[in-house]
């Protein structure tokens, strides 16, 4: 069988090689790829993943990496990232965005049209795509309110539309998840209101964010869904974990439910730091914390 060499297959298109994917996640660790592309549009998108379907190569889409820790092994196959796709544009009182589009992009979009209900998004670094797949919200938005319906790329090659139904959002769940679609684009439903209220409500947002967050630091956000009845960040506090580190991944001092890099960070150090607070956790309260992060790789 001849080797598969995606440069060669698809010249002009922008693909790299054995690539350290910790240069592109927002926690700033993750191993190698075997290859990465980042499409320029929906026909690069489809061409590619076609061929590797038919190659029968893995591959692992991504927006923005912000909600993920890859391991020190990296990924095999084929990794996208949908960032080139960043189109937004507005239609009366809706505004569709490309999946790559980043979400705090598309809320200040909305605001200079005088639309809101994107308010809560302002600080989330994810991409348009991301936030779909994980329902993201804060500050009680999330994706479920406003969302009108998402297209997606199937497996077979077919753009599909969802409507906000048939998405089947949850807490930090959607129908996406595990189905191997790719979402291209969203669209968003919002609803009239002066753009100096909704740029104050994300400027307050925003500070709020800052204050609590350690912003400064590589992260992935809250590392932990909420349990029922509970916060994770509470209970990590109260475990005394706060300051714990393996390697350079800490549980933050700021926020509880923050893993920070503080320099030299593994997946490995985030993969142990997380297992040892949910040992403690449960330990001393009984309570199983999970993952609201992805974590990929072997
Ligand atoms: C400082 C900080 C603060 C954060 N605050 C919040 C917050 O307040 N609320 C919140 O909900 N999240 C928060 N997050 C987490 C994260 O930003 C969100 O979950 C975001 O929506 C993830 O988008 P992404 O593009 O980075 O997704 P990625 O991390 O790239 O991917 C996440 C998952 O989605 C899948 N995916 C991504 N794009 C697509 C696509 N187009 N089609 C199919 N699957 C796809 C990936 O395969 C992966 O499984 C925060 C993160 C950080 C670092």
């Amino acid at each position: 069988m001849q080797e598969i060499n995606l440069i060669r297959e698809f010249p002009g298109y922008d693909i790299k090689q054995n690539q350290a994917l910790s240069t592109y996640t927002n926690t700033r660790v993750g191993g190698p790829a075997d290859w990465i592309f980042w499409p320029r549009n929906l026909d690069e998108l489809s061409e590619v993943t076609r061929y590797a379907r038919n190659q029968a190569l893995p591959i692992t889409v991504l927006g923005n990496a912000s909600n993920l820790i890859i391991t020190n092994q990296g990924l095999r196959g084929l990794v996208i990232f949908l960032t080139r796709l960043t189109e937004v544009s507005v239609n009366e009182n809706t505004v569709t965005a490309a999946a790559g589009a980043a979400i705090i992009d598309t809320a200040q979009v909305a605001c200079e049209h005088d639309l809101a209900g994107l308010e809560w998004a302002a600080g989330i670094p994810g991409s348009v795509g991301g936030a779909v797949y994980m329902n993201a919200g804060a500050y009680g938005g999330q994706v479920d309110d406003c969302l009108l319906e998402a297209v997606v790329l199937t497996p077979e090659g077919a753009l599909k539309t969802y409507s906000k139904q048939a998405l089947d959002f949850g807490y930090r769940h959607s129908a996406v998840q595990g189905t191997g679609e790719i979402i291209v684009s969203a669209t968003f439903q919002l609803v009239p209101d002066a753009k100096v209220n909704i740029a104050e409500r994300m400027e307050d947002f925003n500070d709020r964010r800052a204050s609590k967050q350690p912003l400064e630091y590589p992260s992935c956000g809250s590392v932990f869904k909420r349990p029922e009845g509970y916060f994770a960040g509470k209970l990590i506090m109260d475990a005394g974990l706060q300051g714990f580190q393996v390697g350079g991944a800490q549980v933050s001092t700021k926020h509880a439910g923050f893993i920070v890099n503080k320099g030299q960070a593994t997946g490995s150090d985030y993969v142990a730091v997380i297992k040892h607070v949910q040992a403690v956790v449960h330990e001393q309260f009984q309570v199983d914390l999970e993952p609201e992060v992805r974590i990929l790789g072997e």
